[in-house]
């Protein structure tokens, strides 16, 4: 493969010990073909990656030299229980690529077949949750949301088992980092010390560089442990914010870099439902919207306990303590900002929550109801009184919400909402729409919705068009909380 810049791809993984992972040759895909690359975020990172090449490395066929693709080993908390027999088990880690600005991606290959950590499962993936994942990460990100982004995807005429036949799909995402908090719960139930501090120093050299001028050891892994907590607060308080409910949390779903990561039966909010269960078989609702943070935080103790030998309990109890400061901040920030107030205060907590609470009530739409607050107060202002209830509780709303922004000028006000209020949401109806016509071999939807969603806060003009209108809008009744399984 020409490759004039020699550091362009690395594999730096391997410089660990052998234990940490096992060399793979991914299958290559029979009849594959390329359905999308993402030109777009090429051009983001200034990588030049051709068609081709592309093409060869997610069907699985062949690697720059300097690849070795591996699957990692990593345990893990499912559902609250520990499970010390994880790994990737249908992903490898093809290696480093560089970007403009010297810095590196992993690329991870996903679907290309068994590893030694796959268990009972086919090593496979299918061609639905690879559009999902491939639609989410430009989603997230054009909200300003920490994630993961997908690079490229294959489809091919095979099919998978899951609870029905399925056609299958490989793809590449990138990722600051493939270390979950999975990776230290494996080093710490080892009680290698001496393995914990390599993994913490990989950790410090590719994502958090910043903090290897901390010279004392001990102070450099608990700067690195209550950063970890600091980016997954602020990526949760992200994801409240915008109504995304992940799904699965598991520890081993848990990026140290604080990027939303491995994607199952994601969802957007459709009703302000606060309890909302996205995923059918997570039964006792661990994972409901309104349970995330107090997830987040659990996994974070469980992250803590995991560096118990790099750091002192203290320095896992100040982390812990600036999570939940970090995301009561970023929450209330990120909330703030989509009623329109630019300086949100502490009181304001309140009317965040007893407005979610009134909204869940009334089953309003959690999108649609910020969408129409742009017009409180303009000549439309029917438009969003229209769409509240007619009760005490909502005049009563408005009374107190009127009272609170007149402290500010409806300039200011007005300019917030523009900038902090996403229009456009990919509701799961939408990632299924476009799931059936790419199975269809219509791969036009794909391409859209990828520039599409990278506009959230300002629509393509394809969106004022009759027939696209009601994507801005809140979903038909059989299209709303559609709750996904979590096979993929
Ligand atoms: P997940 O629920 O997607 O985070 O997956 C949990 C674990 O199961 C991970 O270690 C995956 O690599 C593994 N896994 C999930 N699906 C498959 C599959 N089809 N084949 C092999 N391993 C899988
Ligand atoms: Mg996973
Ligand atoms: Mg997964």
């Amino acid at each position: 493969m020409p490759n004039s810049n020699k550091t362009l791809f690395q594999q730096n993984y391997k410089k660990l010990p052998d234990s940490f992972y096992s060399r793979i040759r991914p299958e290559a895909m029979q009849q594959a073909n390329l359905l999308h690359f993402n030109q777009n975020l090429c051009n983001e990172l200034g990588i030049k990656l051709s068609e081709k090449q592309l093409f060869e490395m997610t069907s699985g066929q062949t690697f720059p030299n300097e690849f070795e693709p591996l699957a990692q080993k990593y345990t893990g908390h499912q559902f609250g229980y520990y499970n010390p027999d994880l790994g990737d088990g249908r992903g490898v880690l093809l290696g480093q690529i560089k970007d403009k600005d010297n810095q590196y991606w992993d690329l991870h290959l996903k679907g290309c077949g068994r590893t030694p950590y796959s268990r009972r499962g086919d090593g496979r993936a299918v061609l639905r949750s690879a559009i999902r994942e491939y639609l989410i990460g430009e989603a997230l990100d054009a909200l300003g949301i920490p994630t993961t982004r997908c690079l490229s995807i294959c489809g091919s005429p095979e099919s998978v088992q899951r609870e029905q036949s399925e056609p299958r799909a490989t793809y590449i995402r990138i990722a600051k980092t493939h270390i979950r908090f999975g990776h230290f719960e494996w080093l710490a139930q080892q009680g290698d010390i001496e393995q914990q501090k390599q993994l913490a120093e990989y950790v410090i050299e590719t994502v958090y560089p910043e903090l290897s001028c901390i010279k004392d050891e001990k102070q450099r892994y608990a700067t690195l442990l209550k950063t970890i907590m600091q980016n997954t607060a602020s990526m949760i308080a992200g994801w409240q914010s915008v109504g995304f409910c992940h799904g699965v949390m598991n520890t081993d779903n848990m990026s140290v870099a604080g990027e939303t990561f491995d994607f199952g039966p994601y969802a957007f909010l459709d009703d302000c439902k606060i309890h909302y269960i996205c995923n059918h078989s997570d039964t006792e609702g661990r994972y409901a919207y309104s349970q995330q943070p107090n997830i987040g935080l659990w996994n974070c103790q469980v992250l803590g306990q995991a560096f118990i030998n790099l750091v002192s309990s203290a320095d896992i109890e100040h982390a812990i303590d600036h999570y939940i400061e970090t995301f009561n901040q970023e929450y209330l920030l990120k909330m703030g900002r989509k009623f329109g107030l630019v300086d949100p205060v502490e009181e304001d907590k309140h009317f965040i929550a007893d407005t979610l609470i009134l909204m869940d009530e009334s089953q309003l739409d959690f999108h649609y109801f910020f969408t129409l607050l742009t017009h409180f107060d303009t000549e439309q202002h029917h438009l969003f009184t229209d769409y509240l209830l007619d009760s005490k509780a909502w005049q009563n709303w408005q009374k107190r919400y009127r009272e609170r922004i007149s402290e500010q000028s409806k300039t200011q006000r007005q300019q917030c909402l523009k900038e902090n209020v996403p229009l456009l949401t990919l509701r799961n109806y939408i990632a299924q729409e476009v799931i059936e016509s790419t199975t269809q071999g219509n791969v036009k939807p794909l391409e859209n919705w990828m520039q599409w969603l990278r506009q959230p806060y300002n629509p393509a003009e394809v969106f004022l068009e009759q027939s696209h209108r009601h994507y801005l809008q809140p979903p038909h009744k059989h299209n709303k909380g559609l709750a996904l399984s979590c096979s993929s």
